[in-house]
């Protein structure tokens, strides 16, 4: 057993089986023992690659992409320029190198990160340095100015609930132990409320997931870009319209149970953009598209073979396998979806016209 595994024992034991979301939020956060508190995750030594880990041109595209968007709204002289869930730093990295060729971006950005981990904080402050960034532990944090803000896989990492659909109602999927080792359950069926509008997509057996930490974030950044302007750019798998079981937990590249080393594998689960675009308040919201369509709409091709043109060997090989991986759509390239918010009456983000 983990440590994190007998932490929960003993509190399941105190208090009775807990849900999903409070499961996801331990193992990912405990201060001592979660699993972006304790670790660096990322890259091919860690458990998993996120796009800006595999190639500098996710970070050129979404930076031009998002100063497009500050040079469509007058280029606003001091705004924020935000990331959620920053990682390792890389991403916000490659966006303020591709916008130095930006005249005025740089000088008027004023980097704010949010960021849970303490152990990541210092990460991405090395990554950044000599950039001075400020640290937020919530996007009600950001200060009044206009927001540019980007999330590469932040919302997958947010807690969910799971609920199965019964003749008697929904039945809420829980943690709690069996002979001494945590198990999947359900709670009593019951009538819910909030669940009533998937009474008409859903059969007896079906499970729909909701993520409650997800609507006050969007809230507080759509609500954001409609009082100072600004523009969120949302990357991250999942769909439309959520259905089924999404949990999942991934150790060093490879699938895992979620249940069997807490702390110690990533846990996710997909992110259902038709809830952000609900939650998402007096702002445009971009249709939903797929990341290699909105890449190669932004020119990751054209990138692609500028950068090419000085590589050679497995450098030049490994750099076309990125390309592919980026766009394909057998891999990151139709999984994953983007998403942007943007003020009533701006233009549309490049790459995400209606
Ligand atoms: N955007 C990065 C990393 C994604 S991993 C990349 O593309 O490489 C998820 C990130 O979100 C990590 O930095 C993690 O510590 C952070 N995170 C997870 N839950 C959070 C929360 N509730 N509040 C703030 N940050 C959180």
């Amino acid at each position: 057993m983990t440590p994190l595994a007998r932490q929960l024992a003993r509190r399941i034991v105190a208090a009775g089986p807990i849900s999903i979301a409070d499961y996801m939020a331990e193992c990912l956060l405990d201060a001592e023992h979660g699993y972006y508190c304790t670790r660096d995750p990322f890259g091919t030594a860690g458990d998993f690659v996120t796009a800006p880990e595999i190639s500098q041109m996710f970070g050129e595209m979404v930076g031009l992409a998002l100063a497009q968007a500050w040079v469509d709204q007058g280029r606003p002289t001091r705004f924020t320029l935000a990331e959620l869930g920053p990682g390792r730093g890389t991403l916000m990295a490659d966006i303020l190198r591709a916008t130095r060729a930006v005249p005025g971006f740089t000088k008027a950005a004023r980097v704010h990160l949010v960021e849970a981990s303490a152990n990541l904080r210092r990460v991405q402050q090395q990554t950044l340095a000599p950039v001075k960034a400020i640290w937020c532990d919530s996007a009600d944090d950001l200060p009044g100015a206009p927001l540019f803000v980007v999330a590469n896989e932040f919302f997958d990492a947010l807690p969910v609930r799971q609920f199965t659909r019964d003749p008697h109602g929904w039945r809420e999927r829980q943690v709690g132990l069996l002979d001494d080792r945590l198990s999947f359950g359900l709670s009593a069926p019951a009538p819910i409320a909030a669940l009533d509008h998937r009474l008409g997509d859903t059969r007896a057996g079906d499970i729909v997931e909701t993520c409650a930490p997800a609507r006050p974030v969007i809230q507080a950044i759509s609500s954001h870009i409609a009082t100072h302007g600004g523009a969120v750019l949302i990357v991250d798998y999942g769909g439309w319209h959520s259905l089924g079981d999404t949990l999942q937990a991934l150790r060093a590249h490879q699938p895992a149970d979620p249940l069997a080393t807490p702390g110690e594998a990533d846990l996710t689960a997909h992110v259902d953009f038709e809830a952000l675009a609900k939650a998402a308040k007096d702002v445009t919201v971009s249709p939903m598209t797929r990341q290699g369509v909105f890449l190669e709409r932004l020119g990751i091709t054209a990138r692609a073979q500028a950068l090419a043109g000085r590589l050679s060997g497995t450098t030049l090989e490994s750099h076309i396998a990125a390309h592919r991986r980026l766009t394909h759509p057998q891999e990151m390239g139709s999984l994953f979806k983007v998403l942007a918010v943007t003020p009533v009456g701006s233009p549309p983000l490049p790459g995400l016209d209606p």
